[in-house]
């Protein structure tokens, strides 16, 4: 299957210069339960059965979803990726959160597939360590003077379910602020020209509600409601996130603001 990756990008001008490259996805990996076959001495099985006892009894973090073995799967690559895999992986559970009720949000999503939470249960996550993280501004023939911003994330358009999200490790999932890069007319010279705040839509960088945002926009391609867009000057990912919040705006605010309520 021949796609592009799609992109988020961090504001209307917003787009990277880096090409494009291919990744892998992880559909095929094979996670392999406990297996329980073997004959245990008698203590050791007294030990197992406690086992299983607090297993079936311990209280769950997460009541309104029981783990599968994709999320168990899913949660232990994200806790291998170290203080930002437990930045995606909180603000996984958030769309999570928002995708399993009856909202706006939630419906527009179903208009592609029936079941969106699903989708985005199964779905693995990667960090792009080389990811672009400059601004770089310049002034088109014209003399407005236009920007673009690092990339947030991309995936591939239809990719469907056990696909991959790639997270730029330096674009504004994680990062508030940037370095401007002057491009000089007609050239290719760059010289730092100050410090820009990267955003999402109307929400900064490394803030819950641009995770959210960048999140649900890459879900938005997975499952082919968003059109394919790219790191061009084109706009289309702008709109396309523009898009996401036009339905998911509400559903994120309160997303943050029950877990930040819930953390005190
Ligand atoms: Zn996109």
């Amino acid at each position: 299957m021949i796609c592009k990756f799609c992109w988020t990008a961090a504001t209307d001008a917003g787009r990277s210069m880096e090409k494009e490259s291919d990744i892998e996805t992880s559909a095929n990996r094979v996670t392999c339960g406990p297996k329980w076959r073997q004959r245990l001495p008698l203590r050791q099985r007294v030990v197992a059965a406690v086992v299983v006892l607090y297993l079936l009894f311990a209280p769950s973090r997460s009541e309104s979803a029981p783990p599968s073995i994709p999320e168990d799967r899913v949660t232990l690559e994200l806790s291998a990726l170290g203080k930002q895999g437990d930045t995606i992986a909180r603000a996984r559970e958030q769309v999570l959160e928002i995708l399993q009720q009856g909202n706006a949000c939630t419906a527009w999503f179903q208009e592609s597939d029936p079941d969106p939470a699903e989708v985005f249960r199964s779905l693995h996550f990667e960090l792009e360590e080389s990811g672009t993280s400059r601004v770089y501004g310049m002034r088109n023939s014209r003399g407005e003077q236009l920007f673009k911003h690092p990339w947030g994330a991309r995936s591939f358009e239809n990719a469907g379910r056990s696909s991959t999200i790639q997270v730029n490790a330096n674009g504004p999932f994680f990062s508030r602020t940037s370095i401007v890069m002057h491009v000089e007319p007609g050239g290719r010279l760059f010289r730092p020209s100050g410090v820009a705040v990267l955003t999402v839509s109307s929400y900064a960088g490394n803030t819950p509600e641009a995770q959210i945002t960048i999140l649900l926009h890459e879900l938005g391609h997975i499952i082919g409601r968003l059109p394919e867009d790219d790191d061009s000057w084109d706009g289309r990912s702008s709109r396309n996130t523009s898009d996401v919040l036009r339905h998911c705006k509400a559903e994120a605010h309160a997303a943050v603001h029950k877990s930040s309520r819930g953390s005190r």
